[in-house]
């Protein structure tokens, strides 16, 4: 008989698992709390004049040296890729900051500029000791025994020369729109290179995005089973009987399957499971989550105000910036993504699409407002050691779990091939063709990194 696989969470997470356990052949049922599925990776509707204009919203773009499986899913689905010049305007009380060797800031932090080139130099050698050199396309291969795994960027920055000005004026309003927060001096140094390769400080670079938005993405992968996709449907209760699944939302309606994968937070997680165990309560009940530790994005405003732009550079960020960030005279900080100079599709309707993340200003013309709880989880040792011993709960008494709490960081194609582990520990073969050795590679290091050894089938 075809086992019955609960997915809980519409994000590329859920989506992912539900997508590949369904072309296996398993019967699937997906369960999303909110109005659409996408999770993070929401889609937005404009009006534009008389019609109106779908753009992403906070899942915007990606690395594409680094995102192999993820661009397998979007080749094998017909979703079209753009280039898209990432660049960032960072203005300050003391003047403005915009990756062009120009301004008054750049001058000033120039001696500063060198060290960070002397220690992403240093940070790359020793990661190069430890590294398979030809592991340097991925993003997800790192060695237990390298030093800089456990030394702080920020500290290492300060042995070096650089001032915490620097990291406050130059490093964090950059990179806060990759993290997700303002509170970064945690993160550690063996990342540099990889950040460096992404997001260089000192010039602009290029991601990938969709041509369009992503909800065809969220679409066409659901299409085969869309009768079996419920929105709306907030799981609160999981409870085993009789070998099987009950699940029950938040409305009372109540579903059976044979298997659960859970695809959504930590707190949701173990609101939801019965009894949990000792274990189960340790981990999900210790996550933690960007808002947990500075509320910076957890909260934005989607709008049209472009006064909150400094008038003298207003036209040149509107047209040629993809996020803008500012700096009071206390040090908070303010960002927006600028989605309307980011996505082609949507660069020319005339409308100036905004998302400011802990708006300090008023605002007009707003859209919409949202709060976003647990927007994902940070890059702390603490959350690094609750996804190393989720490995112990993996498929124990049916129960799988993927997303952002099962993975190193927060990342699409990370979340994306954590639905596929788990439904591959399920039964379900890898979903591409293995011709592919960059993409497998990584499947392979998720599995290590999620699975115990004695449930790994690497490929
Ligand atoms: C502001 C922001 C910008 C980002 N930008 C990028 C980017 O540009 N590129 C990139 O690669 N990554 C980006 N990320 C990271 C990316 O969003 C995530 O890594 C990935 O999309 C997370 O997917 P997920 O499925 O694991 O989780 P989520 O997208 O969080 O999905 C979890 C889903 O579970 C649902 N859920 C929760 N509880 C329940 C319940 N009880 N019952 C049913 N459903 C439930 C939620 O509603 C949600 O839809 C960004 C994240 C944020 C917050």
């Amino acid at each position: 008989m075809t086992e019955k696989v609960a997915v809980v969470g519409g994000g590329i997470a859920g989506v992912g698992a539900a997508w590949s356990l369904h072309r296996a052949g398993y019967e699937v049922e997906l369960f999303e709390k909110g109005p659409a599925l996408g999770g993070n990776a929401k889609t937005f509707r404009w009006t534009v004049g008389d019609g109106h204009a779908d753009s992403p919203l906070l899942v915007v773009a990606w690395p594409q040296m680094y995102y192999h499986n993820y661009e397998s899913l979007l080749d094998e689905l017909g979703v079209g890729i753009e280039t898209l010049p990432i660049s960032y305007f960072v203005q300050t009380p003391d003047g403005h900051f915009c990756q062009d060797g120009q301004t008054a800031v750049q001058q000033r932090f120039a001696p500063e500029f060198r060290r960070w080139r002397k220690l992403v130099a240093f940070v790359t050698k020793v990661n190069d000791v430890f590294l398979p050199k030809n592991k340097h396309d991925s993003m997800y291969h790192f060695s237990y025994f390298n030093p800089m795994n456990l030394i702080p960027l920020y500290w290492l920055a300060r042995l070096f020369g650089i001032s915490s000005a620097f990291w406050d004026t130059i490093f964090v309003p950059i990179h806060c729109a990759s993290f997700i927060t303002t509170s970064m001096r945690s993160v550690p140094a063996v990342i540099l290179p990889l950040l460096e390769s992404i997001v260089p400080l000192e010039e602009p670079t290029q991601m990938g995005t969709w041509e369009g938005a992503p909800r065809q993405v969220f679409d066409r992968m659901t299409a085969p089973f869309a009768d079996k996709v419920h929105t709306d449907h907030e799981i609160t209760s999981v409870k085993r009987r009789n070998g099987h699944f009950v699940i029950g939302d938040a409305q009372g309606r109540t579903y059976e399957a044979d298997r659960v994968v859970f695809a959504c937070d930590a707190t949701s997680v173990l609101n939801a499971i019965e009894s949990p165990s000792w274990l189960q309560r340790l981990l999900f009940g210790n996550a933690q989550y960007v808002d947990d530790v500075d509320p910076t994005f957890a909260r934005f405003v989607v709008h049209s105000d472009t006064s909150i732009f400094p008038e003298k550079h207003r036209e040149r960020i509107l047209s040629d910036f993809n996020t803008y960030s500012e700096i009071d005279e206390v040090g908070a900080l303010e960002c927006t993504f600028v989605i309307s100079a980011q996505n082609p599709s949507i660069k020319d309707k005339g409308v100036p699409m905004l998302v400011t993340f802990n708006s300090k200003k008023a605002i007009g013309k707003v859209q919409k407002r949202i709060e976003l709880p647990h927007p994902t989880h940070t890059m702390s040792l603490r959350n690094l050691l609750i996804m190393s011993m989720m490995r112990f709960l993996q498929g124990k008494d049916g129960m799988h779990y993927c997303g952002t709490f099962t993975t190193p960081e927060g990342g699409h194609d990370l979340s994306f091939m954590s639905g596929l582990v788990a439904a591959h520990e399920i039964g379900a073969p890898y979903p591409f063709s293995q011709d592919n050795p960059s993409a497998v590679a990584d499947f392979n290091q998720m599995q290590r990194i999620m699975l115990k050894s004695g449930t790994r089938r690497l490929l």
